[in-house]
């Protein structure tokens, strides 16, 4: 592997469904581990920056583009060798739909409250991507990962799972494998849950805008300040959380455009390229809707994407 072997500066919004960010000095493309490690071991060699993504579903670049290697780790199917019993062992680099639809068919339970959520394993690895109180941290057994010297495994425990949280992100390691526990289930019964959830996610919004799903994380009970809470209506609150959408209405987020960026008319936690916004506008749209929470609630928002 040569720096030859990259494409050079290649936009990068194309590769986020936010469609946002300039171009990469460096680019490259690949479904094998060891071409992955390859070029991250070449980019510490040559001194870059790299950044290892998936399905750029959670990403979000910055608009002067990254000066350095990005690694798009992405493709692959599953087969019969990825089973064994009730685990499945795939690269991280298979869109997560693929292990959904590959988990129902086989009879498996565990994956498929996570129908529709766009992107790779990896990247729901990453933060622990999850719907409907399921979460993917609950299903791994192991992650193989590269930690910049040496290729190891990370028991479910060591990854530190929590609420669209791991320690990758804190760390700048790649993953590159996962093996997860699954259990027996009835294929009728998974098949449905499934296809209702993509049914219901298709009613609430349209897959072709560009956004990275909920901006924002929704806010952990403890961290709602008591008189306020006393006074919020319990629908608004599910898994522990309120729900950040309520709490970004309330303040007129829905009204609220910077740039090519608004806030979604279905959902005041979804924050909407026309495809002539720039990551500049996000950020200010974004810091606003910080100030405007903290203001009238006195609660800091955290966000879910990952600006670069
Ligand atoms: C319409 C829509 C709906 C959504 N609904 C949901 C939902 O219901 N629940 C939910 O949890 N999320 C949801 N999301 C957010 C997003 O789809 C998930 O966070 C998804 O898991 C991200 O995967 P990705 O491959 O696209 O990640 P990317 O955006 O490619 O990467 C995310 C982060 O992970 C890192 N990363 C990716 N792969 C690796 C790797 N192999 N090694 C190390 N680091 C890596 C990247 O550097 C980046 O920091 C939604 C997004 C959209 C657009």
């Amino acid at each position: 592997m040569t720096k030859d072997h990259f494409i050079k500066n290649e936009p990068l919004a194309p590769h986020t469904t936010f469609r946002l960010g300039g171009k990469a000095k460096y680019f490259f493309t690949t479904n094998n581990k060891e071409e992955l490690v390859a070029c991250v071991k070449l980019a510490k060699k040559e001194k870059m920056s790299c950044n290892v993504m998936g399905g750029g579903s959670n990403t979000i670049f910055p608009d002067k583009g990254f000066n350095g290697l990005v690694v798009k780790y992405h493709g692959g199917k599953l087969s019969a060798k990825n089973l064994d019993g009730t685990k499945i062992k795939v690269d991280v680099c298979l869109p997560l739909w693929e292990l959904v639809n590959f988990s129902v068919k086989n009879s498996l339970s565990g994956l498929e409250y996570l129908s529709g959520i766009p992107g790779n394993v990896g990247g729901a690895v990453v933060g622990n991507a999850g719907a409907y109180n399921h979460f993917i941290g609950d299903l791994v057994e192991s992650v193989e990962i590269f930690d910049g010297q040496k290729i190891r495994q990370l028991a479910n425990k060591d990854c530190r799972f929590g609420y669209r949280d791991s320690i990758f992100k804190k760390k700048n390691w790649v993953i590159l494998s996962v093996v997860l526990n699954l259990i027996k289930g009835d294929k009728k019964t998974l098949t449905k849950i499934s296809r209702d959830l993509i049914k219901n996610r298709n009613e609430k919004y349209d897959y072709n805008i560009f956004c990275a799903g909920s901006f924002f994380k929704n806010i952990p009970l403890k961290k709602v300040p008591k008189a306020l809470l006393k006074k919020i209506d319990p629908t608004k609150i599910a898994g522990g959380k309120l729900s950040v959408g309520y709490l970004l209405e309330e303040v007129g987020a829905k009204s609220l455009k910077i740039g090519g960026i608004s806030v979604a008319s279905f959902h005041g936690n979804f924050l909407v390229n026309d495809g002539t916004g720039k990551t500049a506008d996000l950020k200010k749209l974004a810091n606003k809707l910080k100030t405007l929470v903290k203001n009238k609630f006195g609660i800091e928002l955290e966000e879910e994407v990952r600006f670069i």
